[in-house]
């Protein structure tokens, strides 16, 4: 659980009941987040939710109104004036959305730029160190309008990373690169900051790129933070339909519950296979969330008919189906793109998922 994994790893960075408003809107609330040392956090949330203003709070770039950011255990900023921390001055790096670099100046003075206070000879080596890592070596002399949006991104991190500090802030790492890039890059990312050992805190919109490069993602949304855990802990028991929602395609069944039973229109599942159901809710109705892939439907001719197709958007490799259950529900389901079933038609409807269910409270919509 959260708490018996966060005394195994120190906190090297903590938002304690942050605040911060612009004016009358307020961008960030009571935010509470302990981030491990070594780990990479992606805050995802939609557009307007608050996680480019908390990114800009830990770096230094925004104050707080109240609340309290450690680094490292050291408090670089408060409610108050005194105990603000400059940037410079917070062992905290930056890479910016559109990597910043300087352009008239190499690859390798760009990752120098951070190390004036360095001899020499430590300069050159670092950088030479981190040129390897990022896999610049090659490319020390090239300016940045000869390197591809991948290496500059390569050299933004290299830069950001030489001064050796205990937090790298990544600002929409990806979205300056082309889909293919993006892909690629992302691995390359997240083997860079665990190559060097740097504790990543990024920011998204995107829940594929959170979940496929982040040991925790912290979810937000209209400055509040709604969850935080691994990637398959927030997608498979999400505390809220919000969570659920954002992070893939949800669907409810209304479902009763008698006794050791739950009856679903898809048919009964085991009280056993409903995630954490507490035993007040013994004889109530709930909702279950189901994902597409939870979901299997075929032409209603080899059974039943349980449902009809409302929507159908065909993906390449699968198709996303919409079905009106009879007794209303609408799920959404996934099937192979070789079996074409048609919008409207009558079809059978299986519940085909084998790992637990989330679920919530009918009352709570
Ligand atoms: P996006 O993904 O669009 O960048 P976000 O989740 O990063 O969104 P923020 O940029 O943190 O969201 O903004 C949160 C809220 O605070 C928004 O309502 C935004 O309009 C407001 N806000 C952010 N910065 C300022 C500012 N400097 N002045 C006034 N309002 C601001």
């Amino acid at each position: 659980d959260e708490r018996g994994q966060q005394s195994t790893a120190e906190a090297v960075l903590e938002l304690d009941g942050v605040t911060k408003s612009f004016g009358s809107e307020c961008a960030v609330e009571e935010l509470s987040l302990p981030v491990r040392e070594g780990e990479l956090l992606t805050l995802l949330g939609p557009s307007g939710c608050g996680k480019t203003t908390t990114l800009r709070l830990i770096a230094g770039l925004e104050r707080p109104d109240g609340g309290s950011i450690r680094v490292g255990g050291e408090r670089v900023a408060a409610g108050d004036e005194r105990s603000f921390v400059a940037p410079e001055r917070r062992d905290v790096g930056v890479v910016f959305q559109d990597f910043a670099l300087f352009p008239h100046m190499s690859a390798a003075e760009n990752v120098a730029f951070g190390l004036d206070d360095w001899d020499d000879e430590a300069r050159e080596a670092r950088v030479e160190e981190l040129l390897e890592l990022v896999g610049l070596a090659d490319h020390a002399a090239s300016t940045p309008d000869e390197l591809s949006g991948g290496q500059k991104q390569r050299v933004a991190l290299a830069r950001s990373l030489a001064p050796e500090p205990e937090i790298l802030l990544l600002d929409e790492p990806f979205s300056n690169l082309d889909v293919d890039l993006r892909v690629e890059m992302r691995e390359e990312v997240r083997r860079i900051l665990k190559e060097a050992g740097v504790t990543g805190v990024s920011v998204t919109h995107d829940q594929e790129e959170a979940m496929s490069i982040s040991d925790r993602v912290a979810v937000m949304n209209d400055g509040q933070l709604m969850q935080v855990g691994r990637p398959e802990e927030v997608f498979q028991h999400p505390e809220s339909r919000f969570v659920a929602g954002f992070l893939g395609h949800a669907s409810f069944l209304s479902a009763s519950v008698v006794d050791d039973i739950v009856e679903t229109p898809l048919g009964r599942v085991g009280r056993d296979r409903i995630h954490g159901l507490a035993p007040e809710y013994d004889r109530a109705e709930i909702d279950v969330l189901v994902r597409p892939d939870d979901v299997l439907i075929r032409p209603a001719e080899e059974g039943r008919v349980d449902g009809r197709v409302t929507y159908r958007r065909y993906l390449g490799p699968t198709v996303l189906y919409r079905v009106e259950l009879e007794n209303g529900d609408v799920v959404e389901a996934m099937h192979n793109h070789a079996e074409r079933v048609e919008l409207e038609a009558p079809v059978g409807v299986e519940l085909a998922a084998t790992h637990d269910l989330a679920w919530f409270p009918t009352e709570d919509h």
